[in-house]
């Protein structure tokens, strides 16, 4: 496909997003060979990893050859990142202007460098999201992503740009607090707000203290996610309460914005122009058969530095079959089942702390915030969940016991409810200030 631009933005990506699949196939094909040589040249990480493997640039010609490459684990950034501080020999020989880094949720934060040509290449996959999610020009769109070291702010705030819509970046409840957020947003008469999911929901709790009328005082039309896992439950209680259209979007500083729902939000679209998405066996590391589950491992074929070659994301999905409502041939992948890093055994049973939220959605008198500890009494693994009470609502043991029976039937495990005051959890929790919130804490000894 000859196109002006190598990865266009929307509303010129249409069509890139419907092309045939053996278009995309050879697409895929020519970018990840060109992106194998210059890696190798480049960038000392894959080249001895490939060495390692017996694999010479050469044997890269195809989208097939990628099964070639050896995956790489989270873990491979962080034994770089020690043996060659502080940057890793996994930024490779190229002009950056940028770093951002992810999130450390398990020690350092890591470090990903972006070339000017990166970070355009983003921005334009951004607007691509915000398109297929109905943002236009005219529209006035608040981010309350924080803008920090992780990516996620910049990069919204360059795509609806883009798109001609304007920018209000208001960011987390750290740097704006709250109240004012919430006050700009009815003032200035905000059309979307981009942010995650737990920070959206809490500004309807502020909204509400403050005596607003979610549905009748503001012009909100859609709420746009990503970085923190949406479940269903907590979309329901966005649109429910904003009166909106939320949609999410998978991604990370490491691969960029590689995925997008579209309006019949049935499953993330991947950029396949931009990125090779595979989904393995997570023994074998080979693809498994269409509609089965496995290991999400993904290759970001544009970015010069820091690209994720065969990067395994260590949480599982499956590709979804079918043709999509809306047109687009990019397949689809299904929500990813829970970062597996948030996944916990509780008495032998995987537990992950979101199946939280659909007890809580049946309880109209407590907020949506949640936090899950999990300990041990003698031989016994032991579960708390700490909940918040609406403002103004009555709770008291009935509701106590009501949550319990719901938490059993939700994820077939036995715990305790405390029931928390208006505010109190929230601010325990650092919702305002987190760029993901930490629901789960182990306390069991190793
Ligand atoms: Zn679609």
């Amino acid at each position: 496909m000859a196109a002006a631009v190598p990865y266009p933005g929307a509303p010129e990506s249409r069509e890139v997003e419907t092309a045939t699949p053996d278009v995309i196939r050879q697409l895929q094909g020519e970018r990840l060979a060109a992106l194998v040589r210059r890696s190798w040249d480049r960038i000392p990480f894959y080249r001895d990893r490939w060495k390692a493997s017996g694999i010479a640039p050469d044997d890269i010609r195809t989208a097939d050859d990628i099964l070639k490459l050896p995956v790489i684990r989270k873990s491979d950034f962080e034994d770089s990142l020690r043996l060659h501080p502080p940057f890793g020999d996994y930024q490779g020989d190229f002009p950056a202007v940028r770093v951002q880094a992810s999130s450390g949720t398990s020690g350092n934060p890591k470090p990903f460098f972006f070339t000017r040509n990166d970070w355009d290449i983003i921005a334009r996959l951004w607007s691509r999201r915000f398109h297929a999610q109905g943002v236009r020009e005219g529209d006035i769109l608040q981010v309350v992503f924080a803008y920090t070291l992780f990516i996620v702010g910049f990069t919204a705030s360059e795509g609806a740009m883009r798109l001609g819509a304007l920018v209000v970046p208001t960011g987390s409840g750290s740097v704006t607090p709250s109240e004012r957020q919430v006050k700009i947003a009815r003032d200035w008469g905000v059309t979307v707000l981009a942010g995650t999911p737990s920070y959206v929901l809490h500004l309807a709790d502020v909204a509400e203290v403050q005596g607003f009328d979610l549905r009748k005082d503001f012009r909100l039309r859609r709420t746009i996610h990503t970085s923190e896992t949406m479940t269903e439950a907590a979309r329901r209680a966005i649109e429910g309460r904003w009166g909106v259209s939320a949609y999410d979007n998978f991604g990370s500083v490491e691969t960029g914005s590689p995925t997008f729902e579209c309006e019949e939000r049935n499953g993330y679209h991947v950029n396949e122009d931009a990125y090779i998405f595979e989904v393995l066996d997570p023994a074998t590391h080979e693809p498994v058969p269409p509609g089965q589950e496995g290991v999400l491992v993904v290759t970001c074929l544009f970015k010069e530095a820091a690209p994720v070659i065969r990067y395994n994301i260590e949480d599982l999905c499956t590709f979804i079959e079918g043709e999509c409502g809306c047109g687009r041939t990019f397949r689809r992948i299904s929500k990813l089942r829970g970062r597996l890093s948030d996944m916990v055994k509780v008495s032998g049973i995987p537990f992950y702390p979101t199946s939280v939220e659909t007890a809580l959605e049946r309880l109209p008198q407590l907020t949506r915030e949640y936090r899950v500890t999990v300990d041990r009494a003698g031989q016994q693994d032991t579960l708390t969940v700490e909940v918040e009470v609406r403002p103004g609502a009555e709770a008291g043991d009935g509701i106590k016991r009501q949550l319990e029976r719901e938490l059993k039937v939700a994820t077939n495990l036995t715990m305790e409810a405390v029931l928390l005051s208006p505010g109190e959890l929230g601010r325990s929790l650092g919702v305002e200030n987190r760029i993901k919130v930490r629901r789960i804490r182990d306390k069991r000894p190793a």
